[in-house]
């Protein structure tokens, strides 16, 4: 299914879809342009090549209440979390839309899913943006991601001529645009072929790069380029494949509350024990646990690199380190193992 829509008459898109549940789309706020829920009045900017924080808080909020027990007596009631209404997320890059694929391999692919992300992936209408113009950071091409295409999103949208080309991938695309369609005209007549989008080359050489890192978990190199690392953590929360995050419990005499919310593996506490010891006690550590879990770790796992090559943490790091550093360090180079 394929539609049209004039670009002047897009705010009675957005009015109309939010009629129907949440809608959230990219926002301009000051300098920085972030998902939010749409709102009479608010400015969005679909030009923007990315959000400063990618929408994975759509999926995995920074913090949520995960569930809430009441006790009564020596009964207990567990209380469910917040029930999950049907939302759209319009607007996401190619480059962002792979990397919620990664995430769904982590919490709905494993046994068990991680129910409240999994239905939130599932009430969640995602309405993927071609990009035109991709930043000098952008390098989504190393990682076989096209720019100007999103095969797994639910609606393709592409922004040509003063129009916007919605074109329906899923059942749940299609009931997307049928539920609009007094605003949009059928598109069977217009182009819909994705073109090719060249991102930066950075002359990054990934292939056997898993297998590499494997043997070079004590190599030398790892003493010099964790060293101006500020341990802020930036990198991490702006990543759209990081994904962990801590729990807390916070219980009294008549219930409490089970709580989770994002973590850094960048910071101290990330793994520090009960009993006071901390594996990864230094930046040395912690630099190297997050370039190897994108790039040994979760590949030999899953199959593939956890970087989509967004940009941002080489837009955000204060003090410019990269994984695109790491992977100049360590890409291309085999070890021979003893
Ligand atoms: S690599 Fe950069 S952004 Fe990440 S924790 Fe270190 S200083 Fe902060
Ligand atoms: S590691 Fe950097 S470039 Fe790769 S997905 Fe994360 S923020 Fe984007």
């Amino acid at each position: 299914m394929k539609k049209v829509i004039a670009r002047e008459k897009l705010p009675e898109l957005w009015k109309s879809l939010s009629a129907q549940g949440p809608l959230f789309l990219p926002v301009q706020e000051g300098p920085v342009v972030l998902f939010q829920q749409w709102q009479e009045g608010a400015k969005i900017n679909l030009e923007a090549t990315n959000t400063a924080v990618p929408p994975k808080d759509l999926f995995l909020p920074r913090e949520e209440t995960y569930m809430q027990y009441r006790c009564k007596g020596k009964e207990l009631e567990v209380i469910p979390a917040e029930e999950v209404k049907p939302a759209v997320l319009f607007g996401v890059h190619p480059c962002d839309l792979s990397a919620v694929e990664l995430l769904d391999k982590v919490y709905i692919e494993q046994d068990p899913a991680d129910e409240l992300y999994k239905i939130r992936r599932e009430n969640t209408t995602v309405v993927a943006l071609s990009c035109t113009e991709p930043d000098p950071f952008c390098f989504c091409n190393d990682f076989a991601i096209n720019p100007a295409d999103a095969p797994g999103a639910d609606v393709v949208a592409h922004l040509k001529n003063g129009s916007l080309l919605l074109e329906a991938g899923t059942d749940k695309g299609k009931t997307l645009l049928k539920q609009a369609e007094d605003l949009l005209e059928d598109g069977s007549g217009q182009s819909f072929e994705p073109g090719e989008v060249k991102t930066a080359d950075f002359g990054l050489k990934l292939e056997g790069l898993p297998e590499n890192l494997k043997n070079r978990f004590d190599d030398s190199a790892w003493d010099e380029l964790y060293k101006s690392c500020l341990g802020c953590g930036v990198c991490t929360y702006v990543c759209p494949t990081c994904y962990c995050f801590d729990v807390e419990d916070f219980g009294h005499e008549a219930g409490g509350e089970r709580f989770r919310c994002w973590d850094s593996c960048m910071y101290g506490h990330f793994t520090e024990m009960a009993g006071g010891h901390n594996p990864r006690p230094g930046r040395k550590e912690r630099i190297r646990q997050r370039f190897m879990h994108k790039l040994q770790y979760y590949p030999e796992t899953f199959g593939q690199i956890a970087c989509v090559g967004c940009g941002r943490c080489l837009r955000s790091c204060p003090v410019n380190l990269d994984i695109v550093q790491a992977i100049q360090t360590f890409g291309g180079e085999t070890v021979e193992q003893c």
